[in-house]
């Protein structure tokens, strides 16, 4: 059994559309990046790639490679699993932490779950999405930008 961690970071800006953990979500601005940004599935990647040691997603899917512009990070959670799977691990949990002031992202929640264990093809109850705000504080607090935390479990086939 091993342990990962993750942290993403990205800005919000305006004319991009807010994807977070695969959900499009109404806003009047979005995560900038050179995929779709999607905070929380980039942090849950480097969870699963940091609990296995196999690098991060700067290094299978670098950022200057076109065939990644604007691609959606569903599709990179595939390719990831399928990674993992590969080096002989499998997921077992997964629990998100989504630092966000604004917009309210509790509706989007259950989506979310649903998302990542359908890529994952794990029941629901594997993957934890949580969602909290700085109070105004700092820069999720301030609007410029959402971060996401991810911590994953996974277990090596013997
Ligand atoms: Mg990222």
């Amino acid at each position: 059994m091993r342990i990962g961690m993750g942290y993403d970071v990205h800005r919000l800006v305006d004319g991009r559309d807010l994807i977070i953990g695969g959900v499009k979500i109404p806003y009047e601005k979005g995560l900038l990046g050179h995929s779709d940004a999607d905070v929380a599935l980039h942090a849950l990647m480097d969870a699963m790639l940091g609990a296995c040691a196999l690098g991060d997603i700067g290094k299978l899917f670098p950022d200057n490679d076109m065939s990644f512009k604007d691609i959606s990070s569903m599709l990179l959670l595939k390719r990831a699993n399928e990674k993992i799977l590969e080096n002989g691990f499998t997921v077992t949990n997964a629990d998100i932490t989504i630092v966000c002031q604004k917009p309210k992202l509790s509706p989007f929640i259950q989506k979310m779950r649903e998302n990542i264990a359908g890529v994952l093809s794990l029941p629901i109850d594997r993957i934890s999405v949580k969602a909290t705000t700085t109070e105004k504080l700092g820069f999720e607090g301030e609007g410029l930008g959402i971060s996401a935390q991810a911590a994953v479990n996974v277990i090596q086939k013997i």
